[in-house]
């Protein structure tokens, strides 16, 4: 039998709707008893080795790759759709996500231009976050794969505000002296980071002490800025955070904001979770003040779930965006009608020219859901916090270690009587790795002061009051196990 379907075409339809429904079937199933599993196992060798074998000449069955899946990678995940993952800050999804990223996979549509309707399905996405956060009309965005990328986007149109647009010509060498940002010494890496990709230098970002709260300390700041004034070099951006990955700790944003425009300088609030704390009438007001941002980043795929990768980056004034960015040589020029329209595009905003169609899990889980009901969830959170943070502190045998600002409870294991540091940092980090090997709880760590602290998470909407109950009793079991007092 001749034929001239291609080979990457389905033989018979109906056969792949079969597998496409078992597909779906042990997606659901993983998702529905995940709970029933231990948050985490170790990668069995078996396993690693399974994915070590040469590139494949020939195909295999879809079955036989459904298999794998199940008994080789849904079988030893990361955990972070069990109640009771509370490590870094992660989403833990919802079971309704596997609907969108299908779809996606449908339509396999290319988000940096032209004229189709997914291009209007972002700007609904991009529309929908300037309403969220009450900025302006004028405002506009980017959807991107997290809030790392944001942080680039942001601190590359800011460069670009400042020292004006020759920049993107004759580059960060050509500027008369040394531009500098300021953020606090609890602001994530990815800051620093930015500064390293844009050929800027991470010693370009000043670390700005922080208060007992974990917040910015505002006359250190307004001190390093007169500093760097007086040396001659270019202060621009003051970047706040609202959330801080170790703490949850909010910058005094309004107070910021008024610190930034009197000094001329660009405002970035890194709300990589804290952000959407707007969605929440009971947690907005721990925010307030974001609205005055010049940009803002902030993540989906964090505390609303969205499935990875998805996150944002938010500009007062698009227009800055689009003029960091904006390239569109004789083979993507603009059409007024036809495929080629849809202007702007936007390549123009970012640094991909092909970019996939994250925004539409992000409309799908938005317009599913609700922002109330969204929001409600991460108020949820904060209220278990509180839980936790009520336990740790009523427990002889634990020890609290930074206040509790939005969701995340940072504790430890008191060491054993007159026992050196070294020995409690030990102990909570053989507490830590125990929860996680045993598949009990997978709390992560961090350093508060010099002292290594248990650090819980709340960004999961499905951990219950019984779960940190849980984490209490096992926490103070292993540390007796463990040789503490
Ligand atoms: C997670 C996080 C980031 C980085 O975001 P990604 O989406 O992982 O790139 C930045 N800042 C804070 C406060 C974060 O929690």
């Amino acid at each position: 039998m001749t034929t001239d379907r291609s080979p990457l075409e389905p033989a018979d339809w109906d056969t792949l709707r079969r597998d496409a429904a078992a597909a779906l079937e042990a997606a659901i199933s993983h998702l529905e008893h995940r709970g029933a599993r231990p948050v985490w196992r170790p990668v069995p060798e078996t396993v690693k080795a399974a994915f070590r074998e040469p590139a494949p000449r020939g195909g295999a069955d879809p079955a036989a790759l459904l298999a794998r899946f199940t008994g080789e990678i849904a079988a030893y995940d990361l955990g972070n759709t069990h109640p009771r993952f509370y490590g870094w800050v992660h989403g833990a999804g919802t079971p309704e996500a596997v609907i969108p990223a299908m779809l996606e996979a449908a339509l396999n549509a290319n988000l940096g231009g032209r004229e189709h309707a997914a291009v209007y399905v972002e700007r609904q996405v991009i529309a929908w976050c300037r309403e969220i956060f009450g900025f302006p009309e004028g405002a506009g965005g980017l959807v991107v794969s997290g809030t790392s990328m944001a942080t680039v986007l942001a601190m590359k149109a800011a460069l670009a505000r400042r020292f004006g647009a020759a920049i993107r010509d004759e580059g960060v060498a050509a500027l008369p002296a040394r531009p500098i940002a300021y953020a606090s010494a609890e602001a994530h890496s990815c800051i620093a980071k930015a500064f390293d990709l844009l050929g800027l230098g991470r010693a370009a970002v000043r670390r700005v002490p922080v208060d007992a709260a974990f917040r910015m300390d505002t006359a250190a700041l307004r001190a390093l800025i007169a500093e760097d004034r007086a040396a001659g070099r270019l202060p621009f951006v003051l970047v706040g955070t609202a959330g801080t990955v170790n703490q949850g700790a909010i910058d005094p944003l309004d107070e910021l904001a008024g610190i930034a425009a009197a000094e001329g300088l660009w405002y970035h609030v890194d709300g990589a979770f804290g952000a959407l704390a707007v969605l929440s009438p009971d947690l907005a007001p721990r925010v307030a003040g974001i609205e005055g941002a010049d940009s803002l980043a902030f993540d989906f795929h964090k505390w609303l779930h969205v499935t990875y990768d998805a996150g944002f980056i938010l500009m007062r004034d698009e227009s800055a965006l689009r003029a960091a960015f904006s390239e569109r040589p004789d083979y993507l020029a603009a059409a007024e009608r036809g495929l080629a329209a849809g202007n702007p595009w936007f390549t123009e905003y970012g640094p991909e020219l092909s970019r996939g169609f994250r925004a539409l899990k992000v409309w799908y889980q938005l317009r599913r859901f609700g922002l109330d009901a969204l929001g409600a969830a991460m108020a949820g959170n904060c209220r278990l916090a509180c839980h936790l943070a009520a336990r740790v502190d009523a427990h002889p045998a634990l020890e609290r270690l930074a206040p509790v600002a939005l969701d995340i409870v940072c504790f430890r294991a008191l060491p054993p009587a007159g026992g050196a540091q070294d020995a409690a940092d030990a102990l909570n980090e053989a507490i830590v790795i125990a929860l996680q090997e045993r598949g009990l709880a997978a709390p992560s760590t961090t350093r508060l002061g010099g002292r290594l602290a248990i650090r819980v998470n709340l960004s999961n909407h499905r951990t219950t009051e019984a779960d940190l109950d849980a984490l209490v009793d096992d926490t103070a079991r292993l540390a007796a196990e463990f040789g503490a007092g």
